[in-house]
């Protein structure tokens, strides 16, 4: 559906003669139509007076002209009030699953996947209605939800999903609790009995476990390359995955038209990824410029989580006293201190620099808390224009990544486009001048409690060209 601007189609009689036949032929479909609105595309330092037409779940026109009200049954007019109307937010580093595994990944034993599975939809609908039209899960999560969430049985954004995360033994990926100390119940324990971690070793053995993700439904692979935090059987040091593991993966998500991703942190780790085909790396928290001129120079997406590296968060992550998991996070706090600066020095990376929080075993206030404060560290970090598309058209561009494989074929996401997705938010203020109106919070802890749903300054969420919050009537 296209309507004339305003200054062409002037009035209402010359509304009903043929010139409108067009609109009338998309009559059976709902269409949207949003005035007095200013624009953020996604993409450009400005704000655009526009009016903007959402028909079915596309956005169909972006007017600089003012749109005329067509008189239909199937056509709802928004007065924004001059309130912004921006992309809906893309947050590419969730764990759906994990997220709220309070007490860490070894209480999973404990608790059925009714339970898990109920989590994974309440953090869901709490993405969403703070805003998050597209998330994506890189690890520990099957695409049951998203079926869910797409026939619109359950309330959430639009879901990528990694599938279970692939490791080796003993690898980042390697969740069992020292009782589990046979080969066997690599293929028995429960992250494995629900597909949420693959334990497998080899080509062949790896390239099935990225081949029953594909099978599964999952949008791209995730492997573990390096050491990390919250696994217990690998030190930071650790180099993890083979050549022959690595391609395994990447040729079997090459083959079905989606690419594979990476927990990596070492340089040279970082370095043999993307030698090997990975089309992202992640967190990369010992990242050299050595390094990021290697990735700048590849093209590759990079999805750093930047903001909880201070003595504060991790005293009160681990609690007092000495622990494996507490001196591994404290290495790890100093590097991520170091990314910002390196990677300011390569704007073709910033370019492919996408936001995700990568929360875990947190109860949902923290998890709030965090990602409002990452949100503003990054603008604090790098401005508010590159923070906006990290979390608008550049996650648009890494879901894009998926090309033959995408859930979510019919256009773009994170930009305000004709023929794109009509994932649309309406808020109070200028983001591009001030990040709290999306979030942004400079408080971590002394943040106050607060829900999902509940920002004052997000007035409508729209994903799908369906409204989910409109505070507006
Ligand atoms: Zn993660």
């Amino acid at each position: 559906m296209r309507i004339e601007p305003l200054t062409v189609v002037s009035t209402f009689a010359f509304l009903l003669t043929s010139a409108i036949a067009p609109v009338h032929a998309a009559d059976d479909v709902q269409s949207v139509l949003f005035t007095n609105v200013k624009v953020f595309d996604g993409v450009n330092d400005e704000l655009k007076t526009q009016d903007v037409l959402v028909t079915g779940n596309l956005i169909s026109q972006v007017s600089d002209e003012p749109l005329a009200v067509i008189a239909s049954t199937n056509m709802t007019v928004i007065d924004g009030g001059g309130r912004t109307l921006m992309p809906g937010l893309i947050e590419s580093h969730v764990h759906l699953n994990l997220q709220h595994m309070v007490g860490g990944y070894g209480t999973m034993e404990d608790r059925d996947w009714q339970e898990i599975g109920a989590m994974a939809a309440f953090t869901a609908q709490s993405l969403l209605l703070d805003g998050y039209t597209t998330v994506r899960d890189v690890g520990a999560l099957q695409s049951g939800i998203r079926r869910a969430v797409d026939r619109g049985d359950a309330i959430g954004p639009r879901i990528y999903n990694a599938g279970a995360v692939i490791s080796q033994t003993s690898g980042h990926g390697d969740w069992r609790l020292r009782g589990f100390n046979t080969l066997e119940s690599r293929y028995t324990h429960k992250a494995a009995q629900l597909g949420l971690a693959y334990i497998v070793d080899g080509y062949d053995a790896t390239l099935s476990a990225a081949r029953q993700n594909l099978a599964n439904g999952a949008s791209l692979n995730k492997m573990m390359l390096s050491g990390g935090v919250f696994s217990s059987k690998d030190g930071l040091h650790t180099i993890q995955g083979t050549e022959e593991e690595v391609k395994a993966v990447v040729r079997a998500s090459k083959d079905w038209g989606t690419y594979a991703t990476a927990h990596v942190n070492n340089p040279s780790d970082i370095q043999r990824g993307v030698r090997w085909g990975l089309g992202e790396i992640m967190h990369g928290q010992f990242l050299d410029e050595e390094t990021a001129r290697i990735m700048s120079d590849a093209g590759v997406f990079y999805n750093p989580q930047l903001s909880v590296s201070s003595l504060e968060a991790i005293e009160r992550t681990f609690g007092p006293g000495e622990s494996v998991n507490k001196s591994k996070s404290l290495k790890v706090a100093e590097g991520m201190a170091r990314i910002p600066d390196i990677v300011v020095k390569f704007p073709k990376l910033m370019e492919k620099m996408t936001f995700g929080v990568d929360t875990v075993t947190v109860t949902p206030a923290n998890a709030i808390r965090n990602r409002d404060h990452e949100i503003w560290f990054w603008a604090d970090k790098f401005g508010n224009l590159q923070t906006l598309k990290s979390m608008t058209s550049i996650g648009g561009k890494l879901a894009a990544l998926t090309t033959k494989h995408n859930p979510y074929p019919a256009g773009p996401l994170g930009v305000i486009e004709e023929g794109a997705y009509a994932d649309i938010l309406l808020v109070e203020g200028n983001p591009l001048e001030d990040i709290t109106v999306i979030g942004g919070s400079k408080e971590l802890f002394d943040a106050p409690d607060r829900k999902a749903g509940d920002s004052e300054t997000i007035d409508l969420i729209m994903k799908d060209g369906v409204i989910y919050k409109n505070t507006l009537n």
